[in-house]
């Protein structure tokens, strides 16, 4: 059988991200793995307990690896600390790669919880800064091979060497 992919639900075009918006993704590569069968969708901030629409949140003084660590927080721009909520959904996440089998996940880019390049610096004045969400920093400490939406080719060149290894 073929490997699954875990794939950000915002992707999928499920309206589930903190303004109620989707941010659907059109691409061959993505429809192509739906008509396979191999697309396993998770929003981890729904997951974790997060209500749609919400107030964006943000890693405060550091990314996904420190929030693990206990170096930093997440909050909202109420400036209420959410961070159960988000470890909670990362881990949501983990089971579902573990259940499944998952070694490659395409996430949703900027995103607190499922970043893999770039987050937002915590100041809520939308500057971006490198680093990873707080799911996206999970995954890959247990093995998993975060993409975006934005380097599909190399998930899918990342899935096919794995399939012929
Ligand atoms: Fe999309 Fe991830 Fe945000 Fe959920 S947590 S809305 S899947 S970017």
């Amino acid at each position: 059988p073929q490997d699954k992919i875990l794939v950000s639900a915002c992707l999928l075009g499920n309206p589930v991200r903190y303004n109620g918006k989707s941010l659907t993704l059109q691409s061959d590569i993505l429809l192509h793995w739906q008509q396979q069968g191999r697309v396993v969708s998770v929003c981890p901030e729904v997951g974790g307990g997060m209500s749609t629409p919400r107030q964006p949140a943000e890693i405060k003084n550091g990314s996904g690896e420190d929030v693990w660590q206990g170096k930093a927080i997440v909050v909202n721009n109420d400036g209420e600390e959410v961070t159960s909520a988000f470890t909670t959904g990362a881990q949501l996440a983990l089971r579902l790669c573990q259940q499944h089998q998952i070694k490659v996940a395409v996430l949703t880019e900027d995103s607190p919880s499922c970043g893999s390049q770039m987050i937002y610096d915590g100041t809520f004045t939308s500057q971006k800064t490198a680093g990873k969400g707080v799911t996206a920093a999970l995954l890959e400490q247990h093995g998993v091979l975060v993409f975006n939406q934005y380097n599909l080719e190399q998930a899918e060149q990342a899935l096919t060497l794995m399939e012929t290894v």
